[in-house]
């Protein structure tokens, strides 16, 4: 498909450009351009433009401000030791995207137009890469129901937004582990729509990640819906549990846990560091039980925003416990190490994750 290239009429100028990359913060400053593609039910995908970032005219009825059908990717570009940027596994969010697609009722976008507009996109606004340490331009692709219609079914109508925010590093590397509350509340049931990427989803998890904080901690875990003791996920990043016999398990996918493209990567880099992988369920009790014993050694969470980070503390309405010293254990930092690696160029890329611009 054909980009049409509009000129932007009065872009950020350079020195405001150079204030808010010096200080990205995360999601708070848009670079110029965005790309935008229609849908029309019949028609298909067309009219692909790379234009200015700006709001666009929503109808009061547009069906996505009624029935949410909204879904979403996050990945992001990366600067390797040469100075190319490059993209981590964009085929892969590309995947995931028309899973949830298929998921919400909406049509799918052929994987190598999600790849191109991610690649537009980034390539035009190179230049609002963040010079801080552990940068990254944060990319958001998305698409949203837009016919204007209140019957209950799918869409006829829908827009694809590439934007992109340029991002400092989620936690600064050597930073203490994090504290995670285990919610009362659950993200997702079985049949409902935990794998799928929508705002939804998000949405619902506001009010008990809002009460990990008022808690003093920093994310949520999430247990099953149907029986409130199996560890799935936290709010925006999935678990590893590592014990002393040097086995490491996740949750397995059930359709209720968002298939992170971090956790596939991990579970193959720790499987080649020649440990014993398992995707196994694993209860809150067992967690506690484990930790006190010794027989845990490390928990972390991982997620395209904050790659790896280590579990110190968990606590619920049974009380909290400790994580081995209650810092980053050995084989959090090596895989964070290896990933990190991999993105920025300096460990060899041998699974051809990386593809440069
Ligand atoms: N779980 C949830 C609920 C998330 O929002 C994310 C972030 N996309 C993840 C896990 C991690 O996924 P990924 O490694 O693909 O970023």
């Amino acid at each position: 498909m054909k980009f049409e290239h509009i000129q932007h009429p009065a872009p950020v100028p350079g020195a405001t450009r150079a204030q808010a990359i010096a200080d990205p913060g995360f999601g708070k400053v848009f670079t110029d351009h965005m790309v935008m593609i229609d849908y029309d039910e019949g028609e298909g995908w067309h009219s692909a433009t790379l234009g200015p970032c700006e709001p666009i005219p929503l109808h009061p009825a547009a069906s996505v401000l009624h029935y949410a059908q909204e879904i979403f990717e996050g990945l992001k570009a990366y600067k390797l030791t040469d100075g190319t940027m490059a993209l981590f596994r964009p085929e892969a969010n590309a995947k995931r995207f028309n899973a949830s697609a298929k998921r919400l009722a909406m049509p799918e976008l052929p994987e190598d137009l999600f790849i191109e507009s991610v690649k537009q996109i980034v390539k035009k606004d190179a230049d609002w890469f963040p010079g801080v340490e552990g940068g990254s331009l944060y990319i958001r692709p998305f698409m949203f129901a837009n016919e204007h219609f209140l019957g209950v079914r799918p869409a006829t109508k829908y827009k694809f937004i590439v934007i992109l925010s340029p991002a400092g590093n989620y936690f600064k590397s050597g930073a203490p582990a994090v504290s995670v509350w285990i919610s009362e509340y659950t993200r997702a049931a079985p049949g409902g729509t935990g794998a799928a990427k929508c705002g939804g989803n998000y949405a619902a998890s506001l009010v008990p990640t809002g009460e990990a904080f008022a808690k003093g901690h920093d994310q949520t875990v999430f247990l099953d819906a149907a029986e409130r003791k199996w560890i799935e996920e936290l709010g925006g990043m999935n678990l590893f549990f590592v014990f002393d016999d040097g086995r490491m398990i996740t949750p397995p996918l059930g359709g209720t846990i968002l298939p992170g493209i971090t956790r596939d990567s991990i579970m193959t880099l720790a499987r080649e560091q020649g440990l014993d992988v398992a995707e196994e369920m694993y209860s809150i009790d067992q967690w506690r039980d484990d930790a006190q014993s010794g027989k845990l050694v490390e928990t972390f969470a991982c997620g395209t925003a904050a790659v790896v980070t280590a579990v110190g503390k968990v606590a619920g309405r049974d009380g909290e416990f400790t994580i081995g010293s209650g810092g980053p254990g050995q084989l959090t930092s090596t895989l964070r190490e290896k990933l990190v690696g991999i993105q920025r160029g300096t460990v060899e890329d041998t699974h051809g994750w990386v593809m440069k611009l």
